[in-house]
């Protein structure tokens, strides 16, 4: 695989997921950086979405619940380049009906090479990386490249 480099832009596109046993760290977390959130655009599965509206005030674009299918949604997102940071408190406790999905979506974030928390501290150091705010850039595949080899 050939790479090259691509910008994510200073105001991010945050996906949030949190599966149930994580929901409410998820919601202090949010709480927590509620003022640096609030400047990015943020989109979740549906539960998780519904619930940090109902707790932050935050706007989330809800896509749907993730055992139904919103962490696939989210894996296409971030495959088309629509998602810049990916907040996922899964459960390590708790085996999910849906792990293909889990590991699907945690798959295509390292792919494209989009930063990825999967608990809380990753998460706070992410948020208060000076990255956080500002364009940076990243290897990704190229897939214009990748077409042509094949
Ligand atoms: P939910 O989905 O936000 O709809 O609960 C999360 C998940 O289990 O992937």
């Amino acid at each position: 695989m050939e790479f090259i480099s691509k910008a994510l832009p200073a105001t991010k596109r945050v996906a949030l997921v949190a599966h149930d046993n994580r929901k409410g760290t998820m919601i202090d977390w949010c709480l927590r950086h509620r003022a640096l959130l609030e400047k990015h655009n943020l989109l979740a599965t549906g539960t998780t979405g519904g619930k940090i509206e109902e707790a932050t005030g935050l706007r989330v674009e809800r896509l749907l619940s993730g055992p139904l299918g919103g962490d696939q949604q989210l894996g296409a997102r971030i495959s088309e380049g629509e998602v810049d940071l990916l907040v996922f408190f899964w459960d390590p406790f708790e085996p999910m009906p849906h792990d293909p999905d889990v590991k699907a979506l945690l798959r295509i974030a390292a792919a494209w090479n989009i930063p990825v928390a999967c608990n809380s501290s990753s998460a706070d150091m992410i948020v208060q990386s000076a990255l956080m705010d500002q364009a940076f850039n990243r290897e990704v595949p190229d897939y214009q490249n990748y077409l042509e080899q094949r």
